[in-house]
């Protein structure tokens, strides 16, 4: 565990770690010369000549006041790394997590890192104070008196000894059957959480379809499941923590046996029991509470193999400085293969042109690629083989910079901050003065939103967006697109059918974003992808068609099919066309 952290701090952190240490491992020793000097002392007591401990006295209030020394400031360093250790790890996820492509940002892995950041980085940063320093000190101290003992009593040192063994193979066991333990706990947990939230969420569906019953049935499983591992738990700590104490009682026994044996054969003097017991009585309880600590630090190990695994996932390769400037705003896909998984081909071989200031409208079956196709050239993930070009430079040679000064996304899953409708569109361009996010928000009717909010402008929109709906969200992110005023634009048109007013406003608000811009529109709507310039049909990975409404209507293909039939249901939106 120690070296590990050393792997993870900055060079001050670790100066830091280093002298908490160095200051433990000093105060440890000193504190078992001191334990050890009380044979000197008791002897002189008891002795012809008490005046002598007098001498000893002396040299043990010395070696107290290095103990002390060396304690506190071991004290403040190892608090000092914590606070450390917190600063180090919170840079290293937030400097990594933003290099991460896009894709990576799935719900499951932003939930792990919230946690991560919160308690995982929290039992990691208590490590060096509250865990490491009681667990070093339970063991180096006894340890030097044992090895001290030998310039009194070989015997007794011999014994203590033998017991070594034995405790230090009880203090493993017991941390890897807790750490063990702990794997499961957490899955465990994990999964009753995403339960919990599951059960929340789907109360509209369960409770139209009368399926109360069952949507109980999974929440209580998953919750007997963490109840059991929470149980699991203890049971398998608690052999582990009992055998522990008990090898350790033993261990002491043993020694005070022989100590016993030794002093009625008259070998041994009364000042070395007494040193003997006092030892037994000051470190059985430290030592058996090191136990406890020692599955906290597996525990917190556990948390920091976490970290690692997120700091191990290979950032998107970056230029250091951007290469050519991008000659215009054209996007084009040349021969695009793409899989999510390797062997699961996506996009198979997609050779797209999407004009200058033109709209190319995507459509296709659900699943056919279409919005990987948009994630693409905003760069979530980087295709297999063939490349993404804008304005004829590779996307891989954009700094991230240089590539989102170029796009504007409109996506269907609009995330809106909890503030105010105001902050939320400046998000576009977060240096524009008032009057542009004003202008901004007028044209995408964003206005109209806000004079039924209770405190207009000011009013908060809630966690995600709460307070607005769907339709309204996106009248949102569509402000902070025209606000932005990239070249590009990237939409995902709303699936979900809108109320007509709330059509009408998002048609608006497109048409203020879309003109004089190159447009790339996963299109649902018939309007929209009949007014389009270029149409491309999307199967399977492949573009099949593509052309002008007119032309492709003509044609007869399965473009022209799917205009038939979607113009004969014409209102509904078919599920396999999404
Ligand atoms: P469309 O937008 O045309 O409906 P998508 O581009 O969303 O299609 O998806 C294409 C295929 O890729 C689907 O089979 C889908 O299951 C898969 N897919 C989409 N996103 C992911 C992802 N993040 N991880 C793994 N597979 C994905
Ligand atoms: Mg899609």
């Amino acid at each position: 565990m120690i070296r590990r952290l050393f792997g993870v701090l900055d060079e001050p952190a670790a100066a830091l770690l280093r002298r908490m240490l160095i200051g433990l491992f000093a105060g440890a020793v000193l504190q078992g010369v001191a334990f050890t000097l009380l044979v000197p002392v008791l002897r002189a007591l008891i002795g012809p000549t008490p005046v002598d401990a007098w001498a000893w006295l002396a040299v043990l209030a010395v070696v107290w006041a290095g103990h002390a020394v060396c304690y506190r400031d071991s004290l403040m360093a190892g608090y000092r790394t914590g606070t450390g250790l917190s600063r180090t790890l919170h840079h290293a996820l937030g400097d990594h997590v933003a290099r991460l492509p896009l894709g990576w940002f799935t719900a499951a892995r932003t939930g792990e890192l919230a946690q991560l950041t919160g308690k995982g980085v929290q039992n990691i940063m208590g490590t060096p104070a509250h865990l490491l320093r009681p667990v070093v000190t339970a063991f180096v101290t006894p340890l030097v008196v044992v090895a001290l003992m030998f310039v009194f009593d070989r015997r007794l040192a011999l014994a203590a000894l033998v017991t070594l063994p034995a405790i230090a193979w009880a203090y493993r066991w017991t941390g890897r059957l807790a750490a063990g333990a702990d794997h499961a706990n957490d899955a465990a947990a994990t999964e009753a959480g995403g339960r919990v939230l599951e059960f929340a969420q789907t109360q509209p569906v369960l409770r139209a379809f009368r399926r109360t019953v069952d949507g109980h049935r999974m929440l209580d499983a998953a919750l007997v499941a963490k109840r059991d591992a929470g149980r699991a738990l203890l049971l398998r700590m608690v052999p582990g923590l009992v055998s522990f104490v008990l090898v350790l009682q033993l261990a002491f026994t043993v020694i005070l046996l022989v100590g016993c044996y030794l002093v009625l054969g008259g070998t041994l003097g009364a000042a070395e029991l007494i040193a003997l017991l006092v030892l037994a009585v000051r470190f059985l309880e430290p030592m058996a509470a090191a136990a406890d600590l020692g599955a906290a630090i597996r525990m917190a190990g556990n948390a920091l193999s976490r970290v690692e695994a997120v700091l191990a996932v290979p950032p998107l390769p970056e230029p250091a400085e951007s290469g050519p400037a991008p000659g215009g705003s054209e996007v084009e896909l040349v021969d695009v293969h793409f899989g999510y998984r390797p062997g699961e081909p996506v996009l198979r071989g997609v050779s797209l042109r999407v004009p200058e200031r033109g709209m190319t409208a995507l459509v296709g079956p659900s699943g056919s690629g279409k919005t990987t196709i948009t994630r693409l050239v905003a760069r979530f993930f980087d295709v297999d083989t063939g490349s993404v070009r804008i304005g004829g430079v590779d996307v891989r040679e954009l700094t991230t910079e240089a590539l989102m000064s170029q796009i504007s996304l409109v996506f269907q899953d609009v995330y809106l901050f909890d503030t105010t409708i105001e902050d939320n569109v400046r998000v576009g361009r977060p240096n524009a003065g008032d009057d542009e996010v004003r202008a901004a928000a007028r044209l995408a009717r964003v206005d109209e939103i806000v004079d039924r909010l209770p405190d207009g402008w000011a009013t908060r929109v809630g966690e995600g967006g709460a307070a607005l709906s769907g339709g309204e969200r996106q009248r949102v992110s569509i402000a902070r697109a025209i606000l932005k005023d990239a070249p590009i634009v990237l939409i995902d048109e709303a699936t979900a059918a809108l109320d007509p007013e709330n059509e009408a406003a998002v048609q608006d608000a497109l048409s203020a974003l879309t003109t004089d811009r190159t447009l790339l529109v996963i299109a649902h709507r018939l309007q929209t992808i009949a007014a389009a310039d270029q149409i491309a049909v999307l199967d399977a990975g492949r573009i099949v068609e593509l052309g002008r409404h007119d032309e492709l209507l003509a044609a007869g293909g399965r473009y022209a099919g799917f205009w038939a039939e979607r113009s004969r249901a014409r209102g509904w939106r078919l599920a396999s066309w999404r």
